[in-house]
């Protein structure tokens, strides 16, 4: 069964968001506050997803983002904002969301955008149980594709499934030059109907975590004009 988690305080916005998501075959699980969606979320903790509304009354979105990532690194989160600010977005994604809707946003759209992660997560829990390539070490880098974490020195660098998903593709792609639409393709998959930016911001973000000095990358190096290299 497909679960998610909704918490978005105006109630008109929610419902639509149950009923669309129901309609799809979703199991939806509502909260009208941040605070009641980590509750919601601690009694069962079985959920595929999440969509977080950035304004809430207490704590925001990004706080329960933050949170639920800090328990769940598997599980896919999609941040809505009423704020087209770039700001925003980035936050949420430095924060550890894999995507973000911008309202207002179609039923269409929203649906899309959830079956694109969805798709991600269940491959990501497959690969979990099948325990299929160990790991694929590069230089100082060690990716464990079962356990999904990646060590840099022996030291262990946390990851979001779709930083998990980049790394793979980079370290199974050393040397090769993957411009962006590849990447989303391969990442978000062919029918992600998003903007390419994102994965700039997942590649500053990744940067952030396994560079020496994120401002001057030497593993993921940009190759102008043409895309993103890994180096080991
Ligand atoms: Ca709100």
């Amino acid at each position: 069964m497909k679960k998610i988690l909704i918490v978005e305080d105006e109630d008109s916005i929610r419902e639509f968001i149950v009923i669309n998501l129901e309609r799809a075959g979703y199991k939806v699980v509502e909260a009208d506050s941040g605070e009641q969606g980590l509750k919601k979320y601690e009694e069962t903790k079985d959920f595929d997803l999440a969509i977080l509304d950035v304004t809430l009354p207490g704590i925001n979105g990004f706080t329960v983002c933050k949170k639920l990532r800090a328990q769940n690194g598997l599980m896919g989160i999609i941040m809505l904002s009423a704020r087209s600010q770039e700001m925003d977005k980035v936050n949420g994604l430095m924060l550890g969301a894999d995507d973000y809707i911008t309202k207002p946003f179609s039923p269409s759209e929203l649906v899309a955008r959830i079956d694109s992660l969805y798709r991600r997560v269940a491959l990501a829990e497959t690969r979990n149980e099948n325990n299929l390539r160990e790991e694929i070490s590069d230089g100082d880098f060690t990716l464990n594709l079962r356990n999904r974490t990646l060590l840099k020195n022996g030291r262990l660098i946390e990851l979001t499934q779709v930083e998990f998903q980049i790394m793979e593709f980079f370290l199974s792609n050393p040397g090769v030059v993957l411009d962006r639409t590849k990447i989303l393709a391969h990442v978000w998959g062919t029918s992600y109907i998003g903007e390419e930016k994102i994965v700039d911001v997942n590649i500053r973000r990744l940067r952030m975590k396994v560079e020496d000095s994120p401002s001057m990358p030497k593993h993921i190096v940009t190759i102008w004009g043409l895309g993103y290299k890994w180096e080991a």
